[in-house]
């Protein structure tokens, strides 16, 4: 099909949800996209943080196929072999030390809620409130549009999860202010995605850290973004040297096949029981492998240390670009998670950029988002900000 045939049968058969797009992505491989056209795009959003090591890798292709032809799907009324694998890989590379997998992002938060609730009341001390952060996004299900910091998610769906309040990120004074004692988990991004790549202030997440321990609330981190190499470590909290109590990851996981997890300490995993929670599809065989698959190639020695390496390079030579283009108010984040605020709307330059032949994406009205796939080379980074340099130029 061309681009407007798809976009006429879309338009007749698919809710409106996603409004309207420029293209139909049919292929991929690596950093490179091509159209329905057959034009060809280098990817610096990589469907959101998702195939994080570039489109169709190659040893996760390798690993869906095989498993495509064994097994696709069995139910968790069995043992799962690839699930159970992956599963050792998480627990051997994390502080966590037991999980349990789900679909994605929203789903693996719900689970997260979920076992904080219970394992309090399995404790006989039940505190069922949730501090959730202003400006973070944790995904679009009733109970995490009501953690979701951003009232423009939760528009219309009311009446919301009762429980939730919000604090300000990077405000540890009303962060203690809020934990009462029917608080009994504190949910945040270590860096935050959607709500405009926002970076903690020095010693935040410590803070926060020695504040759930000293008040006895179980610490969250969201990682459904940040995860997964994203940041320049296989977590985002690995840069501060703190470990939650309770990890959700999703995104990168499968390099785009759905998965997503939950991972928790064996004291909080208490809080969970045979038949207190489950999911049909969660940690199937063949999303399992991919997840495996995906793995195996981030914990490569180097892999992830090159990214960071490139990530560097990146933010050095926005820097630059900041100091000389006015209309760039900051340059944030870590790793390959890059935020650029600008002064006005930045829907303008994301259409621009595209037709110069780079996906790239907002975080918020005002900030410019790129998420490259990890394995983006140096060239194609210099290539991408010289394409930004002239765009910026002809603005002004
Ligand atoms: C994308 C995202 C989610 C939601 O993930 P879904 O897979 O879309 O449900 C949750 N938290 C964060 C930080 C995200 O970036």
């Amino acid at each position: 099909m061309k681009t407007d045939e798809i976009k006429a049968l879309n338009n007749q058969c698919i809710i409106n949800t996603y409004g309207d797009r420029k293209l139909a992505i049919v292929r991929g491989e690596g950093t490179k996209l091509w159209d329905a056209e057959g034009r060809e795009y280098v990817d610096f959003f990589a469907g959101i943080a998702v195939t994080n090591l570039g489109h169709c890798h190659p040893e996760v292709t390798e690993a869906v196929c095989r498993q495509a032809r064994t097994l696709v799907h069995v139910s968790n009324l069995y043992y799962i072999e690839p699930q159970v694998e992956l599963a050792g890989i998480l627990c051997k590379n994390s502080f966590a030390d037991k999980w349990f997998f789900c679909n994605g992002g929203a789903e693996a938060n719900e689970a997260a809620f979920k076992i904080s609730r219970r394992y309090w009341v399995q404790k006989g001390q039940p505190k069922p409130g949730i501090i959730s952060a202003n400006q973070s996004f944790h995904g679009r299900t009733f109970a995490t549009i009501t953690a979701t910091g951003q009232p423009k998610y939760r528009q219309g769906f009311e009446p919301l999860l009762p429980g939730i309040v919000y604090v300000e990120f990077n405000d540890i004074a009303e962060l203690e202010s809020l934990i009462t004692p029917e608080v009994g988990a504190v949910i945040l991004e270590p860096i935050q995605g959607e709500g405009g790549v926002r970076v903690p202030s020095d010693n935040y997440l410590k803070h926060v850290r020695d504040l759930c321990t000293r008040k006895n609330v179980l610490l969250i981190f969201d990682e459904v973004q940040t995860g997964l190499g994203r940041t320049g470590k296989l977590f985002a909290h690995q840069h501060y040297g703190i470990t939650p109590d309770i990890m959700t990851l999703a995104k990168g996981l499968g390099n785009g096949v759905p998965i997503g997890a939950m991972g928790c300490t064996n004291e909080v995993s208490s809080g969970f029981g045979p038949g207190s929670h489950a999911c049909t599809f969660g940690g199937n065989p063949l999303s399992s492998a991919a997840a495996v698959a995906t793995m195996k190639v981030l914990t490569r020695p180097g892999f992830i240390e090159t990214a960071a390496k490139t990530g560097d390079h990146f933010f050095t030579r926005l820097h630059k670009l900041a100091k000389k283009h006015a209309q760039i108010v900051e340059v944030r984040g870590k790793g390959l998670m890059v935020g650029i605020e600008m002064k006005d709307p930045v829907a303008p330059i994301i259409g621009r950029m595209l037709d110069a032949g780079v996906i790239c994406g907002p975080a918020g009205p005002n900030v410019l988002r790129f998420l490259p796939p990890l394995i983006v080379a140096v060239a194609e980074v210099d290539r991408v900000v010289d394409i930004l340099d002239a765009i910026l130029g002809e603005a002004s």
